[in-house]
């Protein structure tokens, strides 16, 4: 008999924003100033768990909600109550406040095995199921850390679960296409990435849910390791709002404009491509610099301006090391800074200016990712900003590779910019398997001991990367958009990296750095880091890691795999691409079809049609042309989309993009936000419109 315990969380309503949300001086979002709910997928996982137990036919099998948080995140917990759970347990303590990923999966496993315990009579049969990442970190590592914790294997991105022959099958998302797994071993983890069955709550079931008495825990009664601020992995140096979209976002009124405005934007060109947040000048470190009262890489733009405060009083002085400093040097600095500098910063800077030696050692790597033989894009990307960051460093690039057949791919990795690749090749990692892969990927990060390890923000990169990250007790920061190495000298860290991503849907960007670990991991988002030019006289070399793997190592069964076939010239120059918003698979052909040969006469290039994963799922368009995170990456001059809302798992596919103009119904659709023209319209009535201003001119 399974049993279930649904992990839910309670998350800023980051969908109502209100304008005094914002720190009127920082420009800040306000977390404390948005209403609490339930996270949306959080839901869904509530849902899974439901249908899962439905399907089974076992009416005895137990529901259990856990959440970790505040004492008012017990109204997450009646929501659970309200719709399925039998029980409900409510960790909170102040002690646990202030936890990142790490220190918030190894509280949540300790209570698990708890409730196991305790509820399930020590019974290993059972899945923890959760959503597959919160809309205020966005991170998706809490799941897979927690895996990592129990020993168990985690099953992401599950859309659907079907009960077979006594087991449960799921149906997944994965880069290209969608497969069918089973679970070798229990417990598992199950993330949830869409299910679309909502569960409502009864008027009784309501009322009981409110009277039913939550279980409370502490963090004495759990027995955690790794809890709280102090347990923590990664540190949030600094939260700044995002820059404004570099995109135009300018509403066009008539079809016959749009159509002069995509014929001068497809003329002119747009430097607005790909919005890489790299900033700064490249890092030197601190012995290559002219001089020890050099500090101008730091962090922090505060710090960059106390050190050039202090370092200017001590050329003054003469003073050239800081033992030279006594107590009457120190008071007079501290006099002349304003209210700048108070004694214990000032000891803590002259103190830093004594450290040269960088925080971390080691080579630079990267966690290849690659299907059919062939290199994923994102890993390209992140061998070259590994580039950028090894050669500040004065380090070489690795990149860890495992599978079956890899010869090929090597030579291209180091015509990429890798310096080492790591081979691991063993028929059983013929398929990719997480559990698997993780133990190899881990075991050499152990062996070798690289100090930053990057690996692409894809959904393999985001299941993988916390399993690794964890089992290497090492902290993570997910999804980044800008890696720069920078010194945080006041506080003796040399040559550290600086991880800076986007949290609460996207409404601030936070920079993270790693702490109590070995090395510093991230995961990176596609389309944001740039490929290097390949360089075919480059010499590399390759490390053969041997791995000893049996059937064991395995956790997932794969039934099927969907991928798509065929050829897509996702490589013109422009892609016209339909979304669910097409309506049906005749409008998609017919409307985009006329579109695509009218723009093909009237711009004389090449164009071809692109569609969402939506689109795909309803059958609208084949998945080989699917665009975005786990379908292809473009980079056209012009894109065009039509009946597309503007998920970001769309948009990152995009983002490399000179020109993108949107045709949607809806006023509010995100992907007016996002892109340089658009028109509110449907399909049926712009496009022909569009096609006659064409033809007219
Ligand atoms: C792990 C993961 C990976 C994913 N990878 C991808 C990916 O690679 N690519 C991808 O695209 N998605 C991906 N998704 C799905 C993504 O989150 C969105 O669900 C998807 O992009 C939505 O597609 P859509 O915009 O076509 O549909 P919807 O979000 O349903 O939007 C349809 C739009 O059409 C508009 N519309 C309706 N009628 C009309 C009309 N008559 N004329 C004009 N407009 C109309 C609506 O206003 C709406 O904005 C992924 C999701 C997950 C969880």
């Amino acid at each position: 008999m399974a049993n279930y315990i649904v992990l839910v969380k309670q998350v800023p309503d980051v969908s109502q924003i209100t304008d005094n949300a914002f720190d009127p001086v920082t420009g800040t979002l306000m977390r404390s100033r948005l209403a609490s709910v339930i996270n949306e997928l959080d839901t869904q996982a509530l849902a899974t768990a439901n249908h899962m137990k439905a399907i089974s036919g076992d009416s005895a099998a137990k529901i259990i909600c856990l959440t970790m948080g505040p004492p008012m995140a017990q109204e997450v917990l009646r929501y659970g109550l309200a719709r399925c759970a039998d029980a409900a347990v409510l960790l909170t303590d102040r002690a646990l406040g202030g936890a990142d990923t790490w220190a918030t999966a190894n509280p949540l496993s300790f209570a698990i095995q708890k409730i196991a315990r305790d509820m399930f009579k020590n019974e290993k049969d059972y899945f923890v199921i959760t959503g597959m990442q919160s809309v205020d970190g966005d991170t998706a590592q809490v799941p897979g850390q927690v895996a990592e914790e129990l020993a168990a294997p985690c099953v992401a991105y599950v859309t659907d679960a079907q009960f077979k022959d006594g087991r449960f099958e799921f149906s997944r998302i994965i880069s290209g296409g969608s497969e069918v797994a089973a679970l070798r071993h229990r417990p598992a983890v199950i993330t949830v990435a869409k299910y679309e069955h909502p569960l409502f709550a009864t008027f009784g079931r309501s009322r009981w849910a409110n009277r039913t008495e939550l279980i409370r825990w502490s963090s004495e009664d759990i027995k955690a390791t790794s809890i709280g601020a102090s347990g923590s992995r990664t540190a949030v140096i600094r939260v700044f709002p995002p820059g404004k979209s570099k995109r135009k976002c300018q509403k066009i009124d008539s079809a016959a404009d749009l159509a002069e405005v995509i014929r001068k934007s497809f003329a002119k060109g747009n430097s607005q491509a790909g919005e890489v947040s790299e900033a700064g000048p490249g890092y030197v470190l601190p012995d290559n610099r002219p001089s020890s009262l050099e500090r101008n890489f730091e962090g922090l733009s505060k710090d960059v301006d106390d050190f050039a405060f202090l370092c200017e009083k001590l050329r003054q002085l003469g003073v050239s090391a800081p033992s030279q400093i006594d107590d009457y040097l120190k008071q007079k600095i501290i006099s002349e800074s304003g209210n700048r500098l108070h004694r214990k910063s000032l000891e803590d800077m002259l103190d830093g200016l004594s450290i040269a030696k960088p925080s971390y050692d080691g080579d630079v790597w990267v966690v290849a990712e690659h299907s059919d033989g062939r290199v994923h894009p994102a890993t390209f990307e992140l061998v070259g900003k590994a580039r950028k960051l090894a050669d500040c460093l004065q380090r070489q690039v690795g990149v860890v590779l495992a599978g079956l057949g890899l010869k090929e791919m090597t030579q291209e990795l180091i015509w990429a910019g890798a310096d080492n690749v790591y081979v691991s090749e063993h028929k059983l990692l013929e398929q990719f398997d997480p559990t698997a892969f993780r133990k190899i990927i881990a075991d050499c990060i152990l062996k070798y001991k690289p100090q930053i390890v990057l690996f692409a923000a894809t959904p393999q990169g985001r299941m993988l990367a916390p399993m690794v990250s964890y089992r290497c007790q090492c902290g993570l920061t997910a999804d980044c958009t800008g890696l720069e190495i920078r010194d945080r000298t006041r506080l003796g860290q040399i040559a550290i990296l600086l991880q800076t991503r986007p949290a609460l849907g996207g409404n601030v960007m936070a920079t993270i750095t790693t702490k109590n670990s070995i090395c510093q991991m991230a995961t990176a988002r596609p389309g944001v880091m740039k490929r290097l030019a390949e360089d075919r006289t480059r010499k590399g070399k390759i490390i053969e890691h041997k791995v000893e793997l049996t059937e064991d190592d395995l956790s997932l069964e794969i039934i099927r795999t969907e991928k798509g076939l065929g050829q897509a010239r996702l490589d013109s120059k422009v892609i016209v691409s339909g979304g669910k918003g097409m309506q049906n698979r005749d409008n998609y052909d017919r409307l985009l079809g006329v579109l695509c040969s009218s723009l093909r006469s009237g711009l004389n290039t090449t164009v071809e049609k692109g569609a969402s994963r939506a689109a795909v799922e309803q059958g609208f368009a084949e998945r080989i042309v699917q665009v975005g995170q786990t379908g292809t990456s473009i980079g056209p001059k012009l894109y065009i989309a039509v009946g597309i809302s503007g998920a970001i798992q769309h948009m990152i596919g995009v983002s490399n993009t000179e020109t993108i103009v949107a045709i949607n119904s809806d006023p509010s659709a995100p992907i007016f936000r996002q892109c340089d023209y658009y028109i509110v319209a449907t399909a049926e009535e712009a496009i022909p419109q569009l096609v006659e201003a064409f033809e007219k001119d």
